[in-house]
């Protein structure tokens, strides 16, 4: 039923089958029952207002740098918003605002930010994927965040409707911002508007050169989904993997990097599951260990509760 009815109100095409990993910096998982790449919010509205009446399983995918996907076929749709990716920058004087829309791509935004002549962005330096992404999980590095930016967010609620969140009506810390901190109803972030003040160059420079210097100890050139577990409250998921003996555990074609125990990498045609048993085995690792029970920060979808 909700399939007829996407096909029938929704203006971009939707695919049946799409191969989910080459969407994803992981590199691994199934396939899309239904898939589709909208170019309108319009087509978003209608989403989520079929969705609002027939709650099937609905994923936004933005980069895919943050996600890992279950194996075999995924019920329901995957968004993709990669499509949507407009934005405005408007800079007046030494204040800047810039409206962008959920799949542009942040390091595109970033390296605009500061090259414009405009602070405030430079800790996101390396950060992949898209705004929409940066913003749900409230991305950030040395104890900076993308919430730290954000004036106000566009959301396209569960049953289609657009609702605007002014500064002070959400709020945001580390990995977690509030409009995105539940999984049930979906709610979807369309566009929001971000404020830089004007820097001088050589202040902005030093800082992109401070964030860039604290990623030499992380692996490049690798298919990972960045940390795979979250720092627990004044400590370092990555210190307790590693101390507890986590670097270069594997499952199958899943390993734990030797250089950053907390980037889980795909070496060699790793499964969905892989990746699963692998972060379930840090886990049970680190707790034995150490008494921390870590929380994921990659999402995983389509792998039920
Ligand atoms: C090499 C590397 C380094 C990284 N370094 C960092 C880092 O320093 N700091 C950091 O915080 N992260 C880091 N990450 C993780 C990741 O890049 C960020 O979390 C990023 O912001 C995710 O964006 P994305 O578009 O890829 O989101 P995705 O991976 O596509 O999705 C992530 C989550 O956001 C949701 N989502 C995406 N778009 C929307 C939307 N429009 N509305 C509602 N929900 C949405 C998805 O459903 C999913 O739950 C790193 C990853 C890699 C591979």
């Amino acid at each position: 039923m909700w399939k007829t009815d996407l096909k029938n109100n929704m203006t971009c095409p939707l695919e049946e089958g799409r191969d989910l990993a080459s969407l994803s910096a992981l590199g691994a998982g199934g396939r899309g029952e239904l898939f589709m790449e909208p170019a309108e919010m319009r087509d978003v509205s209608v989403l989520f207002r079929i969705h609002g009446k027939e709650h099937f399983p609905l994923y936004i995918l933005g980069g895919g740098t943050n996600v890992v996907f279950a194996d075999g076929e995924i019920e329901g749709v995957v968004l993709s918003t990669r499509r949507l990716n407009g934005w405005r920058w408007d800079a007046d004087g030494s204040t800047a605002v810039l409206e962008v829309d959920a799949g542009c791509p942040f390091p595109l935004v970033v390296s605009h930010v500061w090259k414009e002549g405009f602070t405030g962005a430079e800790f996101a330096h390396g950060i992949p994927g898209t705004i929409g992404g940066a913003v749900a999980g409230n991305a950030g590095a040395g104890g900076r965040s993308v919430g730290d930016l954000l004036e106000e967010a566009t959301t396209i609620e569960e049953g289609g409707d657009v609702q605007r969140w002014k500064r002070g009506e959400f709020d945001y810390s580390y990995r977690r911002f509030s409009l995105f901190s539940s999984s049930s109803p979906v709610r979807f972030l369309a566009s929001c508007k971000m404020k830089f003040q004007q820097a001088p160059r050589s202040e902005i420079e030093q800082n992109v050169k401070i964030f860039r210097r604290a990623r030499t100890n992380q692996p490049h050139g690798v298919k990972s989904a960045g940390c795979a577990f979250k720092n627990p409250p004044g400590d370092s998921a990555g210190r307790l993997l590693d101390i507890s003996g986590c670097k270069g555990l594997h499952v199958g074609g899943a390993v734990v990097s030797e250089l950053h125990a907390n980037f889980l990498l795909n070496r060699n045609n790793a499964t969905g599951a892989d990746i699963f048993r692998l972060m379930e085995s840090c886990r049970d690792i680190v707790f034995q260990k150490t008494g921390v029970c870590l929380e994921p920060e990659i999402k995983l979808l389509g792998f039920g509760n």
